[in-house]
């Protein structure tokens, strides 16, 4: 029997996920359906239980309800707790488990496909949303040395923290894990003195077409610009073209990436990503 799937989000007619998982199923062979579902703004738990209703044995969850995800699950990833945010749920009985495979998505894409080490590197992180919660940890235990900067300094200020807890539990101790404490910056101003081996645009600023004040001389020599936006050239990104990074990437990999680890969590199956992120190119 064909298995369900479903991304949840509002809005949602954009969402490329249903393609994509369209492509991992016929190149692995599986036998599934994902479809993609607009839940009301107050209506993202009731749009859950239908789906499990109904036999959906997963879904996953998009803008602007990962937060939401996080508070249903019942049980949950080190990574999602390190997120607090959810983008990956699997139904099995009357268990919901949350996963967030954002930051797989992010770290696979910069390793694998551009070929760029983070041990060791100096990044920057524009924004301190979902996005960059689920990214920082990741990015931290691949070695980075991660540097938060956001417009409203407080919600830097508390992502910082945040992660800085979350690292300081025994878990962490335990596993004899060494990982450099995320560090904030408190002003545009801060910025100017200082040069990044990636600098990564984890905000929305390009969905409104908003230019982020950036210093110019941001990027270190062979500098990443990584904008986690994708479909066409940003503000940060013509910046980045304009001022020095070596190399200038937009967030289609990572889609592409944390969607095959979600369909590895459902699946067991790693499908490839390289033709799914070519085809997409060509779409
Ligand atoms: P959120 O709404 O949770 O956070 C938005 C962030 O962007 C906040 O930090 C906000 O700052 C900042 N921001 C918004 N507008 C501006 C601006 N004009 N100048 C500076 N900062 C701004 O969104 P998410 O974190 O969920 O998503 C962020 C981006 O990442 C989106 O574009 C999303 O599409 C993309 N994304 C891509 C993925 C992929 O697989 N490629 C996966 C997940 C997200 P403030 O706090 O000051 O409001």
């Amino acid at each position: 029997m064909t298995d369900r799937y479903a991304v949840i989000g509002n809005p949602i007619a954009h969402s490329k996920s249903p393609l994509i998982h369209r492509m991992f199923a016929e190149q692995t062979g599986q036998d599934i359906s994902y479809e993609a579902v607009l839940a009301p703004l107050e209506g993202f738990a009731a749009t859950v239980e239908r789906l499990r209703k109904v036999g959906c044995k997963g879904c996953n969850v998009t803008v602007p309800f990962k937060f939401e995800a996080f508070n249903i699950a019942t049980e949950l990833s080190e990574r999602a707790r390190s997120a607090q945010a959810v983008n990956t749920l699997s139904f099995d009985g009357d268990e919901i488990r949350g996963d967030n495979t954002d930051g797989a998505g992010l770290v696979c894409d910069i390793q694998q496909n551009l070929k760029f080490t983070l041990q060791g590197r100096n990044i920057l992180l524009l924004g301190a949303g979902g996005a960059a919660w689920g990214v920082s940890l990741p990015l931290l235990e691949a070695g980075a040395n991660i540097n938060i900067f956001n417009r409203t300094t407080d919600k830097a200020q508390q992502l910082s923290h945040g992660l800085q807890t979350f690292l300081k539990r025994d878990l962490y101790t335990r596993k004899g894990l060494k990982y450099g404490l995320p560090n904030f910056l408190n002003s545009y101003a801060e910025l100017s003195s200082k040069q990044f081996d990636f600098v990564i645009n984890a905000t929305s600023a390009g969905l409104t077409e908003s230019e982020i004040p950036l210093p110019p001389g941001i990027f270190a020599p062979g500098a990443l610009a990584y904008d986690m936006m994708y479909g066409r050239e940003t503000p940060f990104m013509k910046f980045a073209r304009e001022h020095g990074a070596a190399v200038i990437a937009d967030g289609l990999g990572m889609l592409v990436e944390q969607a095959a680890e979600a369909f590895y969590i459902w699946r067991g199956v790693r499908p490839k990503t390289a033709p799914v992120i070519a085809a997409l190119r060509l779409s």
